[in-house]
C-alpha cells in the first residue's frame, strides 16, 4: 500500500477495500487493480480487520466476501451500515454462492451489487469504474 504515489489524477486517492479470507482471490484482485484500475487497493483477510481498515481509510467502495471464517460478510455489512461514518460507502457482495435466493437476500439487505465467483473480470472492472466515476 503505497500512498506516496504522486500521480496527479484524483482517482489514485480513491481506495477500494477488499475483505476476503482466500489469499488466491486477494492476489487475483490485486493483479486486476494494478493492471486495469486506477484506484488504490487495500485488503483485509477477515471482517474485523476489514472494518478497522474502512474506518482508517474511508474507501470509495468495499468488496465483501460473504463466506468467511468468524464474522461473515453479511454480519460485517450490517456493522458497516450501522456506523454513521461508514454507512454511505457502497458495498458489493463477492460470493461463490450464485443461488438466486442468496443474491436476493444480499440485495434486500442493501448491498449495492452482487458479484458471483468466479467473476467475469471485464464485468467486474466496468462495474467498479461505474461505481467510482
Ligand atoms: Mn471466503
Amino acid at each position: 500500500m503505497n500512498d506516496s504515489d504522486n500521480n496527479s489524477s484524483a482517482e489514485v486517492n480513491v481506495k477500494v477495500l477488499y475483505i476476503e479470507d482466500n489469499s488466491a482471490n486477494i492476489k487475483l484482485m490485486e493483479d486486476i487493480f494494478s493492471e486495469f484500475l486506477p484506484y488504490g487497493f487495500i485488503y483485509a483477510t477477515n471482517a474485523k480487520d476489514g472494518i478497522a481498515l474502512a474506518k482508517e481509510h474511508q474507501p470509495g467502495l468495499i468488496l465483501m466476501d460473504i463466506n468467511m471464517e468468524g464474522m461473515d460478510g453479511l454480519e460485517a455489512f450490517e456493522l458497516l451500515k450501522s456506523d454513521t461514518n461508514l454507512a454511505a460507502i457502497p458495498v458489493y457482495a463477492i460470493s461463490g454462492d450464485a443461488m438466486p435466493d442468496q443474491i436476493e437476500k444480499a440485495l434486500a439487505l442493501g448491498f449495492s451489487d452482487y458479484i458471483s465467483k468466479p467473476f467475469n473480470i471485464l464485468h467486474l472492472i466496468e462495474t467498479i469504474k461505474q461505481c467510482l466515476k
